[in-house]
């Protein structure tokens, strides 16, 4: 039978046996089985049991064949994966035949292929000892086309014969009117289950797909053979890697010793990686860098719900309580109480190369293998907070602002406040900064650059003396750049309905959730085609609301530090925690009191960023040198880092009695030590460290991605898992900013202070 994907033959199954008796079903899945499998349980009316391992499937399979049959037993469907998903590891086939053997009627195996079919052949040649229904997923084998197959041994074909539902072309007649009357179709059993029409185009192309797999790989034997070397090979590569400490570095889930060389064993390896102190790395960490470096990568729970479970040691209770305190599928709460909730899994196929596999241990190396020395990682450790690397302050350092930049459209260009300006710093954050952003016009989201790297070329100019706000869309091929003016007036006439920004705006795993926003919404076709036909997407521009009505609410920090800074000040103190948003699971003490919030715009996690140019060149310079000889590297633009407020420094010169010495006038990462700064007048608060994305490696020029500076980032300014660059910044609550403006400008000069 061609179905959709193997989940639908599954499906198939399920409900045939459903109908097959009066009664309903008793199910049974091996603990290694896919959510697919297990999501059988739901239909089961005589209820379901998980069998913890083989030695329990052993135990109920001789159990069947001892055991009196009598009348009244009820059908019972057991299912289990030819191979795990999550473990590569294989599982006897001979338990289908064993069912068989043991005599009892209605007892049928389910056996689910898509995973072993992918990498192995599937022999059924032997019909009296090959399961009832099998499925596989086709692409899993020959990548295209999508599409899967139901095999059904045709003795237990009669299964199928109750199945309430028909489809078109299932049915040899139906009478609908006047009566209700329908035959099936009795030519053959797949002529009664493919409902309606057929993915004919997928299954022509699975011919020339098979054909093709076997031009370039000959046999499943030999993809088996190719596979398991390669997983052998890497297996054994990461089970050796160490930190220079000793430590090892992966710990790979693995159901049976003998790992190798058995045949039980297929190319899926799942693991999690450990640093030099123990600590769990962050999987969703890995996967980011990875992606960036070209490889694709696994993580999550990986549809694996019994193998994930046994091999994190996660209880029932502690799944729940995770779920409870918002872990969902598919989100990055990687480490919750100090235990991973998820792994990594990497699969080997037929047309990977042992260089493939070079290349990933080499990528985990690079990034992940610690080779400092004990000394300096006790050293590094101890540093309280976010401080990478300890410095002392030379005080005779000045430090200015070199730039002011905001970013009007949230995700679009920079607007970089002109020299000679002073402008407005509000509590939400610099004047017009992310006041608008793009919706799409389908699902009320808010577009990103993550998704939609040419937003970066969208560049919008505050003109405040003319109160317009322009807009430019700057085609690095195309010119003259085509823009529109709109009036930076909320009378504008083309600013029309409100609508609630889509919650798929929200970041899944922050603790926006939860929290909506009302926007305004630029109703003139003129204006969403403008956006629409340069980002391809339909879209169109949208108004935050004036800040009283519907602020959203800054992460809340985890330092201590920070929570009595804020706790002082009354005017500062909003509301503690909004309704959905998450606890931060990335601090370590899970009870930790409820951090204050701080009110911002549409920016992404405070009212300023902040950024010092000396960090920027040390980090060009980090880049430089680590690239291998004879390939190009692109020093990074400051802009990639979406600052608002971006410092430099000046150093007098230190003469010496001999000679004028050129004191190295930069000291990197000296931000990373402030606790806040004066500007003038106006003091300003460090909320925290700006913890970073793949968003960064977006050419701000061009819009095009590369590898770096996140690359670089991750080896050099990772925290606890999190690659931090800039600092979050808000105004100091300590003055009645209701009463008194303050405005900063370029040129400025800024005196920080130290805890
Ligand atoms: C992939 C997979 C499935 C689900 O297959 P779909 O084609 O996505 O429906 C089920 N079981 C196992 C073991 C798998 O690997």
């Amino acid at each position: 039978m061609f179905v959709a994907n193997a989940t639908a033959g599954i499906k198939l199954v399920a409900d045939a046996l459903r109908d097959y008796d009066a009664r309903g079903f008793w199910y049974g899945y091996h603990a290694d089985a896919h959510t697919s499998l297990v999501g059988v349980g739901g239909v089961a009316e005589q209820g379901s049991g998980c069998f913890l391992d083989d030695q329990d499937v052993q135990g109920w399979i001789e159990g069947l064949a001892t055991e009196e049959s009598n009348a009244e037993d009820c059908p019972i469907l057991f299912a289990y994966p030819g191979q795990s998903n999550m473990t590569g590891r294989r599982l006897p086939v001979k338990w289908c035949s064993d069912i068989r053997d043991s005599g009892r009627k209605d007892v049928f195996s389910l056996f689910d292929a898509a995973s072993l079919a992918s990498t192995s052949p599937l022999d059924l040649s032997e019909s009296k000892a090959a399961p009832d229904f099998t499925v596989v997923s086709f692409y899993k084998i020959f990548g295209f086309p999508d599409l899967g197959a139901l095999i059904v041994r045709k003795d237990s074909g009669h299964v199928f014969a109750k199945r309430k539902y028909f489809g078109g072309g299932t049915v040899g007649m139906v009478i609908s009117l006047g009566e209700q009357w329908h035959a099936k179709k009795t030519t053959s059993i797949h002529d009664q289950l493919e409902d309606g029409t057929l993915p004919f185009h997928s299954i022509i192309a699975l011919d020339s797909a098979i054909a093709v797999h076997e031009r370039l790989y000959g046999s499943m034997k030999n993809v088996s053979q190719h596979t398991s070397i390669l997983a052998q090979t890497l297996y054994d590569r990461l089970l050796s890697l160490r930190h220079r400490n000793g430590n090892k570095l992966c710990s790979i889930y693995k159901s049976s010793e003998n790992y190798t060389g058995t045949g039980n064993q297929g190319p899926v390896i799942s693991f999690n990686l450990k640093d030099s102190m123990g600590n769990w790395i962050h999987k969703s960490d890995v996967e980011k860098l990875a992606a960036v470096k070209g490889i694709h990568i696994r993580s999550g729970t990986l549809c694996n719900p019994g193998g994930m479970a046994y091999h994190l040691g996660l209880t029932p209770g502690e799944m729940r309580r995770n779920y409870n305190a918002g872990q969902r599928c598919g989100d990055e709460n990687d480490v919750i109480n100090g235990k991973p909730t998820g792994g990594l899994r990497i699969s080997l196929g037929a047309m990977s190369s042992a260089n493939d596999v070079e290349k990933f241990v080499d990528f985990i190396c690079e990034f992940y293998v610690d080779s400092r020395a004990s000394r300096e990682l006790i050293h590094a450790n101890t540093e309280s907070g976010d401080v990478i690397q300890p410095l002392s302050p030379l005080s005779a350092s000045e430090f200015y602002v070199e730039q002011l930049c905001i970013y009007p459209i949230k995700s679009c260009g920079a607007y970089a406040i002109p020299a000679g300006i002073r402008w407005v710093v509000k509590r939400e954050g610099l004047e017009w900064d992310r006041e608008w952003c793009l919706i799409h016009e389908g699902t009320g989201a808010a577009l990103n650059q993550k998704r939609y790297p040419r937003m970066a070329l969208i560049r919008p100019t505050i003109d405040q003396e003319n109160g317009i706000l322009r807009i430019t869309l700057t085609e690095p091929q195309a010119y003259p750049n085509s823009s529109i003016e709109l009036s930076l007036s909320r009378d504008d006439p083309s600013l029309g309905r409100s609508t609630e920004l889509s919650q798929a705006t929200t970041k899944k795993s922050s603790t926006v959730c939860g929290d909506s926003v009302t926007v305004q919404v630029y109703s003139s076709d003129k204006i969403s085609s403008f956006f629409s036909d340069f980002l391809g997407v339909p879209c169109t521009l949208a108004r935050f609301p004036p800040h009283q009505h519907a602020a959203r609410y800054s992460k809340s920090y985890k330092s201590q530090r920070q929570v009595s800074q804020l706790n002082g000040h009354d005017n500062f103190q909003l509301p503690g925690s909004m309704p959905g948003t998450f606890p931060d699971f990335t601090s370590n003490a899970s009870n930790e009191p409820q951090t204050p919030r701080t009110q911002i715009l549409l920016s992404n996690e405070s009212p300023m960023l902040l950024i010092s140019r000396s960090s920027v060149n040390k980090l060009n310079e980090t880049i430089k040198n680590g690239t291998r000889p004879g390939s190009t590297t692109k020093a990074v633009s400051a802009d990639v880092f979406r600052a608002n407020i971006i410092i430099a420094e000046t150093r007098p010169r230190i003469s010496s009695p001999y000679t004028t010495v050129h004191q190295k006038s930069e000291q990197p990462y000296f931000e990373d030590q402030w606790s806040g700064f004066d500007i003038g007048v106006s003091r300003f608060n460090v909320l925290g460290p700006c913890q970073r994305c793949q968003m960064v490696c977006v050419d701000q020029l061009t819009a095009v991605r590369s590898e770096e500076p996140f690359s670089t980032l991750a080896k050099t300014r990772k925290v606890d898992g999190k690659v931090l660059f800039g600092r979050h910044v808000c105004l100091s609550s300590l003055d009645n900013y209701e009463v008194t403006t303050v405005t900063v400008k370029v040129g400025d000069s800024l005196t920080p202070f130290y805890e």
